[in-house]
Formats: structure tokens, C-alpha cells, sequence
């Protein structure tokens, strides 16, 4: 898609788990090479919004559309893996990796799961299955994609041996693999070293240098603040704010979310 295109369109998108409204009625878009920022302080609502997008979840009511084959389509209804298929990526808020395998194959077995990295040990059957021409194919795809990150001088190396930092952009290399042109990242720079965030930040800025467009949950201010073109604010699964992110951060709603009243 073009730079500047609405390529994700979330549409009064509402969650309801039983008698609690998770996300409620939320209104927002991201457009074509920007990095968008979603935060909120904790229980907002925010993985619960991805998981939305991503299909993991249905939505109770509302839409939710993506610019694909030029066109900006209904997703909310799809699978996750055809939703992965349309071109979005994400990883999960807490690091989904077979610790005593390789880098490399962690990265492939997402390929090969287009995304969805849930139950491991299924998975990890099911690769086992591939013929050799298709493992081949996803581990040319997954050196790639290391490549890209950043990892591949420790593609051999055992995933779980990795410092956190690395581990999470593992799991961004893992998200590529599906050659998405949406990346939903949530809080990967949780518990990072001042290094490894600086590090973070400079891989997303290339990828969307690269035009990637990014969708970002964050709970660093400073490095939502350096990187985000535009922000989202989320309190109690509603929208409070939206702007720039200098704007954003003087919302009187904004400050008192945060500050607490
Ligand atoms: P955030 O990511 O902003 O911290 P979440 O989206 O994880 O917030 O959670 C939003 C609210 O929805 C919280 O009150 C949480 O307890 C609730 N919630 C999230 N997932 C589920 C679920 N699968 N079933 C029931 N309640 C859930
Ligand atoms: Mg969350």
C-alpha cells in the first residue's frame, strides 16, 4: 500500500467477556508506513484489541477491515490464519519460544504456523511432518527474515540461551516470516536494558524505512515518545485520546489516566 493509505480500519469494535466490556466501541486506524501507538494503562483493553485484529478473538460487534490486494477488505470475520495470510503479523505480550531449540527453528516454526504460536508442542509435531522441499523453503525464508533482524550470527544458537532483547526480536523475525505489511507488536520492550530498547527501536525504524507499518503497545513512555508518528489512548477498553504524540501526552484525560484522580 501506498505511504499514508489507511491500511488497518478498526470500526466501533466492541469485546465483551460476560458482563465485562473489554473493548468498547474503539474507533481508529493506521495508515501505511507509520508507527502507530496504542497505550493505556494495565486492563485498557490492549492485547484484547489485538487479539481482535489478529482474529484470535471474535468481535461481539463492530468491523474491522485491511487494505489487501489494494482494497480495504472485512477481517473481522476470518481466521486468524487467513487474517495472518492478508498480511498482519504480531507478537504476544509474553515470549513464546521452545527454548532448547534453535533460533533458527523457533523462526521457521512460525513460519510454518503462519503466525499463530500457541500450543508449541503441536506445533513442533507438525513440523515434523513437512516434506524436506517444504522445510527447506521455510528455513530459507526464516534466514532471511533473521538475517533482516539482525540475528544471524546466532541462528544456531539455542532461542532460550538468548538475552531477553534478543529473544523478543526473534519473535519480530518469527512475525515477518509471514511477509506482513502490518506488524502488531505488544510491549516489546518490556523488561529490556537501555541497550536492547535502543536496539528495538532502531529495527523498527528500519522496518519502517523498509514501509512496514507498525501498530505498538508500550508501556515506556520515552520509547513510545521517540518512536510512535501517532498515538492511541485506551482507558477501561475506551478511547480517551488520539493525536501526536507530543499532543497526546498533554490530554488533560490522558494525564489523569496516568497520573491517577
Ligand atoms: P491490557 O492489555 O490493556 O493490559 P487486556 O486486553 O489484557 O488489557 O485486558 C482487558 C480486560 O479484559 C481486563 O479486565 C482483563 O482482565 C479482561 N480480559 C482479557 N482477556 C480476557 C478473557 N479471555 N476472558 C475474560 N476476561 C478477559
Ligand atoms: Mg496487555
Amino acid at each position: 500500500p501506498a505511504a499514508g493509505e489507511v491500511i488497518l480500519e478498526v470500526n466501533r469494535a466492541r469485546k465483551e467477556f460476560g458482563g465485562l466490556v473489554a473493548v468498547n466501541d474503539m474507533q481508529f486506524n493506521v495508515k501505511a508506513g507509520e508507527i502507530m501507538g496504542l497505550i493505556g494503562p494495565n486492563g485498557a483493553g490492549k492485547s484484547t484489541m489485538f487479539n481482535l485484529v489478529t482474529g484470535v478473538l471474535p468481535v461481539t460487534r463492530g468491523e474491522i477491515k485491511f487494505r489487501s490486494d489494494g482494497q480495504l477488505q472485512r477481517i473481522d470475520a476470518l481466521a486468524s490464519r487467513q487474517i495472518v495470510r492478508c498480511g498482519i503479523g504480531r507478537t504476544f505480550q509474553h515470549v513464546r519460544l521452545l527454548p532448547s531449540m534453535s533460533v533458527l527453528e523457533n523462526v521457521a516454526l512460525g513460519a510454518h504456523l503462519r503466525g499463530q504460536f500457541g500450543d508449541v508442542a503441536g506445533v513442533a509435531a507438525s513440523f515434523l511432518r513437512l516434506n524436506q522441499k517444504e522445510e527447506q523453503a521455510l528455513l530459507f525464508d526464516a534466514r532471511r527474515q533473521l538475517e533482516r533482524v539482525g540475528l544471524g550470527e546466532l541462528m544456531y544458537e539455542e532461542a532460550g540461551s538468548l538475552a531477553l532483547g534478543q529473544q523478543r526480536i526473534l519473535e519480530i523475525a518469527r512475525a515477518l516470516c509471514c511477509d506482513p505489511s502490518l506488524l502488531l507488536l505488544d510491549e516489546p520492550a518490556a523488561g529490556l536494558r537501555y541497550q536492547e530498547k535502543l536496539a528495538l527501536a532502531e529495527l523498527l525504524r528500519k522496518l519502517k524505512a523498509e514501509g512496514m507499518s507498525v501498530l505498538l503497545v508500550e508501556h515506556d513512555m520515552d520509547f513510545v515518545m521517540n518512536l510512535t508518528d501517532r498515538l492511541v489512548v485506551m482507558e477501561f477498553g475506551t478511547k480517551i485520546a488520539e493525536g501526536l504524540p507530543l499532543e497526546v501526552q498533554q490530554h488533560p484525560a490522558v494525564l489523569e489516566a496516568y497520573l491517577g484522580g
